[in-house]
């Protein structure tokens, strides 16, 4: 089990193990620089986009899509930008 610090969470964890569908130089760079906790929050993140945008995992535009997403999730990316998804914040939040 490999301990990583975290990109996104900045905390010293454990990394992902498996990084299902993604590949390559997108892996490598998840493999170390992502904790699992963060990633299972990405998968979450992953079906809201697929439902929202309404993927064709198919479709390579897809698998292009979903890398710069993954990137910009973890901040890999500099130049990506997270897509918007409908938030809704849980009740009984302030008042
Ligand atoms: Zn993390």
């Amino acid at each position: 089990m490999a301990v990583i610090t975290c990109s996104r969470c900045e905390g010293e964890k454990e990394a992902v193990a498996k990084t299902a569908f993604y590949r390559g130089e997108v892996r490598d760079k998840l493999l170390t620089h992502a904790c699992q906790e963060c990633w299972d929050e990405w998968i979450k993140m992953q079906i809201m986009l697929i439902n929202e945008y309404r993927l064709n995992l198919m479709d390579p535009k897809s698998d292009e899509f979903l890398n710069k997403q993954v990137l910009a999730f973890f901040k890999l990316d500099d130049s990506g930008e997270v897509a918007n998804v409908d938030f809704i914040p849980p009740p009984g939040d302030g008042a």
